[in-house]
């Protein structure tokens, strides 16, 4: 029997780095085939390049960085600030996920600081919704109905759009994976200037970090930390399904997460 797949799903080239990667790690260990797609190119990335130059050097990152993580590299479907919610996206994600067949889907926050962040993560739940309707046509043919878990990472920040803060319903230490998170990470070496210039983070790296300490200092337990909100299971699967729970002493839920 093949082993069962994980997907996560970014927006932007390094995005998977900063808020996935070690997740996605942990399933890898636990013998899980883990797969690796940003949506967009990550072609506006850069002031020294023009958009073909930087869509080039950022895929060749992209593959590096999936290579680090042991992770199927999946192509990008877009442009940066091109990721809208329209048919011709929703069809062709739905596509890898019909190929893939994960059962858990690791995706951005539904709420977040920017656009394409928020609407990949619309157009992951959706594709994995239709995974198992067979009218909805793409260029693979649709899958059973089999349980598939979409959880969401936490926003840049830790706030959303109208900074409020976003708490984690789980915890996963990813203190035993992250150097190789950080190692995937740094392979997207021409994002250093660029977020210095553009969004004044003066290192990159260690904004991920700080990320991680901050999320590990929440969870009382672990050093670095992900954070996680489940989807609602409806269409998706059985109430209880809780794959991460997989990942063992890895797991921790977190006791004030409020469903209310
Ligand atoms: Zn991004």
């Amino acid at each position: 029997m093949p082993a069962k797949a994980v997907i996560a799903i970014g927006a932007h080239p390094d995005d998977i780095e900063f808020y996935m990667a070690g997740t996605l790690l942990l399933f890898k260990k636990a013998g899980f085939e883990i797969h690796y797609l940003n949506v967009a190119s990550g072609n506006c990335g850069s002031t020294e390049y023009n958009a073909a130059t930087t869509r080039s050097i950022r895929n060749t990152e992209a593959r590096a960085a999936a290579k680090i993580l042991g992770a199927h590299f999946h192509s990008n479907l877009t442009d940066d600030l091109e990721i809208l919610y329209n048919l011709e996206l929703l069809r062709a994600l739905t596509a890898v996920i019909r190929e893939v067949k994960p059962v858990v889907v690791l995706t951005h926050s539904p709420q977040d600081y920017m656009e394409d962040h928020m609407t990949t993560s619309r157009l992951a739940v959706t594709a994995a919704f239709i995974r198992g309707v067979p009218n909805y046509a793409t260029d693979y043919a649709a899958t059973n109905n089999y349980d598939c878990a979409i959880y969401h990472a936490l926003p840049h920040s830790l706030l959303d759009p109208l900074r409020r803060k976003v708490i984690p319903e789980i915890f996963i230490d990813t203190s035993t994976v992250h150097t190789v998170k950080r190692e995937a990470l740094e392979a997207h070496k021409s994002q250093q200037n660029w977020l210095e210039d553009s969004q004044k983070m003066n290192s990159y790296i260690q904004s991920m970090e700080n990320f991680s300490l901050t999320v590990g200092v929440m969870s009382k337990r672990f050093e670095h930390a992900e954070g996680w909100r489940r989807h609602l299971h409806v269409g998706f699967s059985e109430e209880g399904f809780d794959p991460l729970k997989e990942l063992g002493e890895h797991y921790l839920a977190n006791e004030n997460y409020k469903f209310e």
